[in-house]
C-alpha cells in the first residue's frame, strides 16, 4: 500500500530527498511549501531558537498537520566550524521523520566537510574576481549585506558574477560596508544538496527497516553499549563501546550488534597508560 509523507520545505529539497524514499517502493512524498523560515534562517534575520534536531522535528510535524497526513519529513542544516578539526567548515545536516498518529520521531544526522562556505568583508582593495572564485559563483550563490549609514540591506541568492560586481561597485561607491557569504539555502547550494541527498538515503534505509518484534517502521541504532577489558591488565575501560544497540521507536524491543572487538589496546587503558 502506498503511504504518503509530507515534506516541509521552502527551499526546494524535494529533488534531493524524493529518490531515496521512492526507492523504498511504498512511500510517496507530498511537497508542503510552508514557511520554514519561522524556525530560523542561516543568514540570521530570524534567530534559531530550537536545537537543529528539535527544529527538524517541529518542521516535520507542521508539514504533516498542514497536509492532513500522519507522516512528516523535514531537514535542518547548520554550517560552521568543524567541532573537531579547526579552520575547516562542516555541514551538519539533521533530518526528521515523524508519525503523528503513533507519536514518534526518527532523526538521522550527517556531518560533511564537503560544503562550499566562504565569507568575507569587501572593500576597495578586494579582488572581486578572486572573491567570485572563492564563492564558487555561479555554481553556488552568495548573500550580500550592505550597510549604508546604519541602514541594512540584505540581498540573497546571487548566482551571477556580473550581479555581484554591480552590487559591490554600487555599494562601495556610496561608501557602504559590504559583507558577502555563501547562500546556504538548499536551492542555492549544490554541495549542501549532495549532503541532503546522502542523509535522505540514510533516513530512508531506517524507515524501510522494521522492528523484528512488532513490525513498526524506523528500526535502527539508538545508541551504544560501553565497557571492554584491557587486553593487558583486564581492567574494564568504560569509554569504549563493545556493541551498537538497535531499538524500536514504539515497543521495548532492542537487540545488540557486536562491534567485533573483545578487548581494548593498553594504550587506551587508564591503568596501563595513565
Ligand atoms: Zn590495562
Ligand atoms: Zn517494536
Amino acid at each position: 500500500m502506498q503511504k504518503k509523507v509530507a515534506l516541509a520545505t521552502k527551499h526546494g529539497k524535494l529533488a534531493q530527498i524524493a529518490p531515496a524514499f521512492a526507492s523504498l517502493g511504498d512511500w510517496q512524498i507530498e511537497l508542503v511549501e510552508i514557511d520554514t523560515d519561522v524556525y530560523g534562517t542561516f543568514s540570521g534575520e530570524v534567530p534559531r531558537l530550537l536545537t537543529p534536531r528539535d527544529a527538524a522535528i517541529e518542521k516535520a510535524k507542521a508539514g504533516a498537520l498542514h497536509a492532513g497526513l500522519d507522516f512528516g519529513l523535514a531537514s535542518e542544516g547548520t554550517i560552521g566550524p568543524h567541532p573537531q578539526i579547526p579552520f575547516i567548515n562542516a555541514d551538519l545536516e539533521v533530518m526528521a521523520f515523524v508519525d503523528l498518529k503513533s507519536d514518534f520521531a526518527v532523526v538521522e544526522t550527517l556531518m560533511s566537510i564537503e560544503i562550499q562556505a566562504y565569507s568575507s568583508t569587501v572593500n576597495s582593495d578586494t579582488d572581486i574576481e578572486d572573491l567570485i572564485a572563492k564563492l564558487d559563483l555561479p555554481a553556488h550563490a552568495a548573500n550580500v549585506t550592505i550597510n549604508i549609514d546604519g541602514e541594512r540591506q540584505f540581498i540573497k541568492g546571487i548566482h551571477h558574477p556580473e550581479e555581484l560586481r554591480r552590487l559591490v561597485a554600487g555599494a562601495l561607491g556610496q561608501s557602504a560596508t559590504v559583507e558577502v557569504e555563501n547562500d546556504f539555502r538548499a536551492m542555492s547550494s549544490p554541495s549542501r544538496q549532495a549532503n541532503i541527498g546522502a542523509l535522505a538515503e540514510k533516513l530512508a534505509a531506517r524507515i524501510g527497516s522494521h522492528c523484528p518484534a512488532c513490525n513498526q517502521i524506523g528500526w535502527g541504532s539508538v545508541g551504544f553499549e560501553y565497557g571492554l577489558p584491557c587486553s593487558d591488565c583486564f581492567e574494564v575501560v568504560a569509554s569504549v563501546a563493545h556493541a551498537e544497540k538497535l531499538g524500536c521507536v514504539t515497543c521495548d524491543h532492542s537487540e545488540l550488534r557486536s562491534l567485533g572487538r573483545d578487548s581494548v589496546d593498553p594504550a587506551r587503558c587508564e591503568r596501563c597508560n595513565p
